[in-house]
């Protein structure tokens, strides 16, 4: 009989990619996907960076009892299985199934397990990803880890407790796997880290990532290629110069600054100064001819003060980001952090990330007008979701642009815009011509 899973994924691109993989697993399995009202299997792929990703998932775990009272197994897996263990069982009884970080390979069999009783598996050695299967998002993207884990252990961050050391993965591993996506016709293949830049590092006593764009970009030209995350204290000059002159590479560095206050990123353990920062960020604008720079930053650090505060104003005002996602400070049991003392009232957390949010939008919109005028190459990713009029591509900088349907399926298709007008967040364009 026919095995029916439903998956729902919480959080970040390395959750979307796990899910893709156990889609992928499952589905070699003989199991089809389905909506959870009609699974055999609902398996959540969750998320814990923020508690407010861990109160949406035990929500939605709660919706979840009547399907269970149907029969489906129910399985939580991802970094708030890894996280909590057996206590995310004593809060939500009815799960069967709890898996870590690097149980995701053996879904299939572990399901068959928590079947026929609970289970719980979150032990964090030996995963290797050669040869797994992976279903895709979408036919004309991928995305490919290339490390797992962190080692960085900033002081607010989860992460290296939830997935572990990092590890690299082999460079012909890499080769392979974006070699069977371009195959299957991937245009564009997003490179996965939490720390890209300091790619088989450990293995190799130095930084390969350099040289991995460069063979990337060599062995699949025509194929653009994007990364996330890179960390500013190892993003150098080398891989600024891979970017510059490698012609897959697109002109997009997501480069989280996190704060501005030397201070507190010493408190954040980041590794780097304020002046460093910026020094890198000049010298990216300066070797990358108009690139896009993007950040993350964190507001209400444990003591940041007001002046801390202005500091990171100040920084990003000078950075000029073209993209800044922003995240109030909150503890997360077991990081060093969390044992600061949650010290910055809420109400001046709110203002200042009123503050910063003003700052970094206004920053957006003069980048997004600076390209009114310009002709950009961009993929489209398929019909915009806003105003089925138009379609939705991205240009090498990230930036949305949307331009008037044509009755030709565009989806997956590179194209030249020429961009005609600029809203907060995404570009207006006139369709040029289609590239391929
Ligand atoms: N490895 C990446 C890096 O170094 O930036 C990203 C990891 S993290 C999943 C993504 C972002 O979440 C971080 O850049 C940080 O700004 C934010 N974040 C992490 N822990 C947080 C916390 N405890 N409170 C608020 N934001 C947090
Ligand atoms: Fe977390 Fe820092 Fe590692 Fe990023 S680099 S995942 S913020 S510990």
């Amino acid at each position: 009989m026919e095995r029916k899973f439903a998956l729902l994924t919480f959080g970040c691109q390395m959750n979307i990619h796990d899910s893709e993989r156990v889609a992928g697993l499952l589905e070699r399995e003989g199991w089809v996907e389905t909506e959870p009202e009609s699974a055999d299997a609902v398996i959540l792929i969750t998320c814990c960076v923020r508690e407010s990703a861990e109160r949406k998932l035990y929500a939605r775990l709660a919706g979840l009892r009547t399907v269970k009272e149907k029969g489906a197994v129910i399985a939580v897996g991802g970094c708030l299985a890894q996280k909590e263990g057996e206590r995310l069982r004593e809060r939500a009884p009815h799960v069967d199934l709890v898996f870590g970080t690097h149980r995701y390979p053996g879904i299939a069999s572990l399901l068959e397990k928590a079947a026929r009783g609970a289970v719980c598996s979150t032990s964090m050695d030996g995963l290797s990803l050669r040869g797994l299967p992976c279903r895709k998002r979408e036919g004309f993207r991928c995305w490919v880890t290339i490390t797992n884990g962190c080692d960085n252990f900033c002081t607010y961050c989860v992460v290296p407790y939830v997935r572990g050391r990092e590890m690299s993965r082999p460079l012909e591993e890499v080769l392979e796997e974006v070699g069977a996506h371009v195959a299957g016709g991937a245009r564009e293949v997003n490179l996965l880290g939490q720390n890209v830049d300091s790619y088989r590092r450990k293995e190799e006593g130095r930084s390969r990532f350099a040289d991995l764009l460069r063979i990337l970009g060599s062995s699949f030209p025509g194929v653009w290629l994007r990364f996330t995350t890179s960390h500013p204290r190892d993003f150098d000059l080398e891989v600024m110069r891979a970017i510059a002159e490698t012609p897959g590479v697109c002109e997009y560095v997501h480069l989280p600054v996190q704060a501005g206050s030397d201070r507190v990123l010493e408190a954040m353990g980041r590794g780097y100064g304020r002046d460093e920062y910026l020094e890198k960020a000049l010298a990216l604008r300066r070797e990358v001819v108009d690139v896009a720079l993007s950040t993350d930053i964190m507001v209400g650090f444990p003591g940041e003060s007001e002046e801390d505060f202005l500091a990171t104003l100040e920084l990003v005002e000078a950075c000029r980001f073209e993209t800044a996602y922003t995240f109030v400070f909150n503890p997360r049991p077991g990081t060093p952090a969390a044992l600061l003392g949650d010290d910055v009232p809420p109400e001046v957390k709110r203002d200042r990330m009123a503050r910063l949010t003003e700052l970094t939008r206004r920053l957006t919109a003069q980048a997004l007008l600076a390209e009114v005028g310009r002709e950009r190459e961009a993929l489209v990713h398929g019909p915009s979701r806003r105003d089925s009029g138009f379609w939705v591509a991205r240009t090498r900088k990230n930036f949305p642009v949307h331009f008037q349907r044509s009755v030709e399926d565009l989806t997956g298709r590179l194209v030249r815009v020429r961009v005609t007008g600029a809203g907060s967040w995404s570009l207006r364009g006139r369709l040029v011509e289609v590239l391929g």
